[in-house]
């Protein structure tokens, strides 16, 4: 798949926003860096007293500043580069992926207000709906298989005010059909976020599909480094961005530093390449997985085998870097095998240049009682990796010395077993 996205900001496409876009040179003071300074003041001169300039007024298109958690002109230029990747009006950078989720969700709901989230999410969104959003703040949810858009309609009622979704999810790569979505909240006069974090918008889009507002962990793929935690909404509505503007710069103070921006516009530049490069290594090692046979499952959208690889099809333009996949053996196996890999790291997180490998049931999903975990099929025996763009061969290889070592584990237990079984015998 190689898509030729349609243009965006400025008639431009994809891969030239990635690189420049938000960043103009300045030549005004001599210098013109030809990239974005990271601007460490926490405020700003200001020309003198002005009694008609209210704070809402100041533009920081037109490099006006005032106090830093306010507007930066570093996080600003990220902010607009994100919104004309993700194809909206306004973004808002936040300290991590945590608080832009949080922002978005609260600017969206009263107490009393009904949420219908997708079952399968993050696991730190799936603790604040329960223990922030329903413990503390009184706004009732529910979490639903949102893979049937009919559980979604059945669980939403009039006082439903958001459904909150992610797609593909984590770590069993579901998908929700977002044009779906779209409509389940329309019939409710309720609003859609989508955690986009695991597609990034080279892959998709989703306000293009109707969502009102698209959140990312700029902590994954978008700065794609392993070296920054950030996050991002992207949104049109002008009201709403407003009330997520508050939470970010006044409610609740939580915006992203600018040495983390910088490090984030930085990593945009390579998005594109980065991505196509991480799909191409997950394709490779997912068919290596799916040929492999002590997997009994691989879970990657760009799989035939994937039971919504046609939804994806039509959503995304790719299938993104991460997969996960089910190791016959359960914990045994999976120790052994994970023992043994030298390029896939024992980590949590995604979307890095490097590639990684976690165990949801002992490391992101262990919050999750483990009855939840057996009913959302989070097995022990299941791993998940975030393709990096290493060579795919040295990859596969990896993966190879982990099988190596599950059998050696296995004849080693027959061998210990063996004069059990059959006493006297040399
Ligand atoms: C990592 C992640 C988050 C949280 O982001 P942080 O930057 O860690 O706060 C939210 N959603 C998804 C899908 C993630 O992968």
């Amino acid at each position: 798949m190689s898509p030729e996205k349609s243009t965006g900001a400025d008639g431009k496409r994809f891969e030239t926003l990635s690189v420049t876009y938000g960043e103009e040179p300045d030549l005004s003071n001599g210098v013109g860096d030809v990239t974005s300074p990271i601007h460490l003041a926490s405020t700003y001169a200001v020309e003198g007293i002005d009694m008609d300039t209210a704070l809402e007024d100041l533009d920081p298109d037109a490099d006006e500043f005032l106090y830093t958690r306010l507007s930066n002109p570093t996080r600003h230029a990220l902010e607009t580069r994100v919104a004309a990747l993700e194809g909206g009006d306004h973004a808002m950078a936040f300290a991590s992926g945590t608080s832009a989720v949080v922002s978005a969700i609260m600017a969206a709901v009263e107490p009393g207000d009904h949420v219908v989230a997708f079952e399968d999410l993050y696991g730190g969104t799936n603790t604040m709906l329960k223990e922030l959003f329903r413990e503390k703040l009184n706004v009732a949810v529910d979490f639903v298989d949102a893979t049937d858009p009919e559980e979604v309609r059945a669980a939403a009622t009039d006082d439903t005010a958001m459904l909150w979704m992610e797609t593909p999810t984590n770590p069993l790569l579901r998908l929700c059909d977002i044009e779906e979505m779209a409509a389940i909240a329309d019939e409710y006069d309720a609003l859609l976020g989508v955690d986009n974090t695991f597609m990034g918008p080279y892959f998709q889009r989703p306000l293009e599909l109707g969502a009102d507002v698209v959140i990312h962990s700029t902590t994954k793929y978008i700065n794609g480094h392993s070296d920054s935690l950030g996050g991002v909404a992207v949104l049109s509505d002008e009201e709403y961005a407003g009330e997520i503007g508050f939470l970010q710069q006044v409610g609740m103070g939580n915006v992203m530093a600018p040495f983390d921006a910088y490090m984030v516009l930085r990593g945009l530049k390579t998005l594109p390449l980065r991505m196509r490069q991480h799909e191409k290594n997950a394709a490779e090692v997912a068919a290596y997985l799916d040929s492999h046979e002590q997997v009994s499952a691989v879970h990657y959208p760009g799989l035939q085998s994937h039971p919504q690889h046609e939804l994806a099809n039509d959503q995304m333009d790719g299938h993104g870097g991460v997969l996960s996949f089910e190791l016959d053996g359960g914990l045994e196996a999976v120790e052994h095998f994970v023992a043994a890999l030298e390029e896939f790291t024992l980590a949590v997180s995604l979307g890095g240049v490097e590639s990684l490998i976690e165990h949801p049931a002992s490391m992101t999903h262990s919050p999750l009682p483990a009855e939840e975990r057996a009913e959302l099929g989070i097995t022990d025996g299941l791993l998940r990796v975030s393709v990096g763009v290493e060579h795919p061969k040295d990859l596969v290889a990896d993966l190879e010395r982990g099988f190596e070592a599950m059998a050696a584990a296995d004849e080693s237990v027959a061998e210990t077993e063996a004069p059990e079984a059959s006493p006297g015998d040399d």
